[in-house]
């Protein structure tokens, strides 16, 4: 970063303090992770320079010889990683990628089903401020009291009722694995376009730890950069009779030019995910959480749905007295990043909710495993438990610090 360092010293100087943070503190947020230098590499290359607006073989610029190899290197691993029948590497993220899909399957205020977002549901699954709450109507299903799982009978009940034209399986604060031939049994019952967001767990599924969607449904998305391990961008995979809409509504529909630096990443990171260590990754994600998972429950904190088949677990926080937005804040001080995150059928605001929500992608990258998982579990309830000790909490940030510079973050050197 010497040049970063001659020519803008204050960039330069907030990199090198978000080094320090990131070495030194311990990641929980499940959508979170650490790419490789390899894939850091190529989004920071000569790429992002060049403009190819259209698809490999049609663009409306020249000099794309050396931008088709990459995409189309890019498009050929991301079907080999999933098994589809169609790819587009375009969307420049998550958010975007779900925006063209509903732009070119739907028309404008047709009804859509998607998860409650205070039950574990994104921000494009229909929030009413939104653009996809604006522009369509969704339909919300949610989770059972009891079990704190998704109510399919509920989904199917729904279904039936308003007849969505898309069911949208999709979510961002749900701790349990999907029965996704489920939920395509009941769109094909009432004629739904089935779509999995799949941005949460993509990893997990292109690293065989958990059942994939692609098989199933019409169409699938995910982001590239959270458990699948890649650059910040997304990708949207469909059957074949979707590929031209979907295309088309990336580009021209949505977006202009690509970004081939991205792109160039998202091949390196698929490559990476189709070697046999990434499936050991993957299976160690979920050991770590659910290893997580018991010894916070060992130490009395309840989850909601009461564990996690996935990266992600949700602590319901109530039983002991400190609300979400203050343990965020007090984790946050002693190294432990995670966030506030509202639980089911929460009594208290959005902005100051029950819950916490944490993950294990980021420290797993970081080779963290079992033993570390239960020193993590100690820290949280301990800052939980003196929340007021300043003593403690700086004590705490000690031992968080030691641990973690054992741990090697890719592309920083301590
Ligand atoms: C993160 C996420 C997205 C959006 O991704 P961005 O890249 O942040 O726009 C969409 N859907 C789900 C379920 C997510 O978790």
């Amino acid at each position: 970063m010497s040049k970063i360092q001659d020519q803008d010293l204050e960039i330069f100087e907030a990199i090198e303090r978000e080094k320090q943070r990131q070495a030194e503190g311990v990641e929980l947020i499940p959508s979170e992770n650490y790419t490789s230098e390899a894939v850091m590499e190529a989004c920071g290359s000569i790429l992002t320079n060049k403009y190819s607006e259209g698809y490999p073989g049609k663009r409306y610029y020249g000099g794309q010889e050396n931008i088709d190899t990459i995409e189309n290197l890019a498009i050929a691993r991301g079907k080999e990683l999933f098994g589809a029948e169609h790819v587009n590497v375009q969307p420049y993220s998550g958010s975007p990628a779900n925006t063209a899909i509903y732009f070119a399957l739907l028309e404008f205020g047709d009804t859509v089903m998607g998860l409650k977002l205070d039950h574990g549901g994104h921000i494009t699954h229909g929030l009413p401020i939104a653009f996809s709450g604006r522009a369509y109507n969704f339909v919300a299903y949610g989770v059972d009291k009891e079990t704190g799982k998704i109510d399919m009978e509920e989904v199917r009940r729904l279904a039936h009722e308003h007849k969505p034209k898309m069911i949208v399986a999709g979510f961002t604060a749900y701790p349990r694995d999907i029965d996704w031939k489920a939920f395509k049994e009941i769109c094909d019952e009432v004629g739904a376009i089935s779509m999995a967001d799949i941005s949460h767990t993509a990893g997990l599924i292109a690293g065989k730890a958990l059942e994939s969607p692609v098989p199933y449904f019409d169409v699938v998305m995910t982001t590239t950069h959270k458990t699948l391990r890649g650059p910040r961008g997304a990708m949207i995979m469909c059957k074949e009779k979707y590929a031209k809409a979907i295309d088309r509504a990336v580009f021209p529909g949505l977006q202009g030019g690509p970004h081939e630096n991205a792109i160039a990443g998202k091949a390196i990171a698929f490559k990476e995910a189709l070697q046999p260590a990434y499936q050991e990754y993957a299976q160690q994600v979920i050991k770590n959480a659910k290893h997580l998972a018991e010894e916070l429950k060992k130490r009395d904190f309840k989850l909601v749905s009461d564990g996690t088949d996935t990266h992600l677990i949700l602590v319901d926080l109530t039983n002991k007295g400190v609300p979400g937005k203050q343990a965020q804040a007090r984790l946050d001080e002693v190294g432990i990043t995670l966030n506030k995150n509202t639980i089911p059928f929460d009594p208290r605001s959005p902005m100051d909710p029950s819950g916490i929500r944490l993950g294990t992608p980021a420290i797993t990258t970081r080779g963290m495993k079992e033993p570390e998982m239960e020193k993590i579990a100690d820290w949280i309830d301990r800052t939980i438990n003196n929340i007021d000790n300043e003593e403690m909490l700086a004590q705490i940030k000690e031992e968080v610090k030691e641990m973690c510079l054992k741990f090697p973050v890719p592309g920083i050197e301590i």
